[in-house]
């Protein structure tokens, strides 16, 4: 089998360790005879791995008595409707923060739901930065403030929580969860899908402040309600089974390699790689993204030469650089450099990048 490094936003690279354990483990999990996508979601074997699942990533965050923990399904656009939909009345509204695509599409849809008011945007400049928090526009009695942690298209991430008071904090953390350490106390909810730090689509992750369950808008379905998840210990119906057990061995692997704290390290050393070639290559390749703001998960770059853009992407697949093609919205190039990304793959990257330059310059 040819090594490859696979830079996708998502799905994106597992740690290959999870991997190897979910192969060897596929026919029999732990004497059971059984694969993990054969079992009851009720039956003992499979409480026990969302157990172990939900205590491990407790562990790594450190999240407080007072929130739930909840495997749901839906992706993270269905946080979208979900989160006002428990969270703010109809008659009433929310702040949000706009940093990007993501959470233009939180808005739009919130909207249909709640008011919203959009605190101030960074679209002027083409999302190269977080607006500065002396321009937000907040309101005094908003049901929650929404924003983004990391645009995964843009390549933007806010490098600060903001401080909101006694409003309740609500992030969309689906591309920087678990990379960073984060103070869960300050959120009343974050939400994440989880195919990009936590394991294969189908799943999303809420944590949610207990006293923010049970104020669900009257129109609520069943399905959206976070208080009938709540109550149920995410088994109101039968929940994403196989991706809670692999997300439950990517947060056994993460607290091998130092939890969150070890994570972070790592993705500093890698980002910072990444950014400095970028940097030091005389503008042949560049990132629109101002230096504070740059995201050490989705690295969003292009070529002076938009011309080269195809000969770079099809030299870089020969190289065994893979899914490093911008997203379509916004063009360019993004190597998405997630937990699970080795740091022999951002050096292979980098390597190659140069000798591009090089050869092309
Ligand atoms: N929010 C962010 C920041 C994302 O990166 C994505 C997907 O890439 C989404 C939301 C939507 O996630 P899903 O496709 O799981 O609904």
């Amino acid at each position: 089998m040819a090594k490859v490094y696979n830079f996708s936003a998502g799905p994106a690279v597992l740690p290959h360790e999870v991997l190897a354990t979910a192969q060897a483990e596929m026919l029999d999990w732990h004497g059971s005879g059984m694969c993990v996508m054969e079992m009851s979601h009720r039956g003992k074997e499979f409480m026990e791995i969302i157990h172990d699942a939900e205590q491990d990533l407790r562990a790594l965050m450190a999240i407080p008595a007072g929130y739930k923990v909840l495997f749901l399904q839906g992706g993270a656009s269905q946080q979208f409707s979900m989160v006002p939909l428990n969270l703010a009345p109809v008659d009433g509204h929310i702040d949000v923060l706009d940093t990007g695509h993501w959470s233009k599409l939180a808005v739009k849809e919130a909207r249909r739901y709640t008011g919203v008011n959009v605190v101030a945007s960074s679209s002027d400049s083409n999302y190269a930065v977080v607006p500065d928090v002396a321009s937000w526009q907040r309101t005094p009695d908003a049901a929650y403030f929404h924003y983004t942690s990391n645009e995964t298209i843009g390549g933007l991430q806010c490098p600060f929580v903001p401080e909101v008071g006694d409003t309740p904090l609500v992030c969309d953390m689906s591309s920087d969860f678990l990379s960073h350490e984060v103070d869960v106390s300050k959120f009343g909810l974050i939400y994440a899908g989880a195919q990009k730090n936590i394991g294969p689509s189908g799943l999303t992750v809420v944590i949610v402040r207990e006293d923010l369950l049970g104020h669900a808008q009257a129109q609520t379905p069943t399905m959206l309600d976070y208080r009938v998840h709540a109550d149920a210990d995410s088994m109101y119906n039968t929940p994403a089974t196989y991706p809670i057990y692999i997300a439950g061995l990517v947060f056994k692997w993460l607290k091998t390699r130092g939890g969150i704290k070890g994570m972070q390290a790592r993705n500093d050393e890698k980002a910072g790689l990444l950014y400095h070639m970028i940097d030091s290559s005389n503008g042949f390749y560049f990132s629109h993204v101002q230096a504070p703001y740059r995201s050490k998960m989705n690295v969003v770059f292009r070529l002076k030469d938009e011309a080269l853009e195809d000969v770079f992407l099809s030299e870089a697949k020969k190289n065994g650089l893979m899914q490093l093609k911008g997203h379509r919205s916004v063009g360019g190039m993004r190597a998405s450099i997630y937990n699970a990304m080795p740091i022999e793959g951002v050096k292979a990257l980098v390597h190659f990048m140069e000798d591009f330059a090089r050869q092309h310059g």
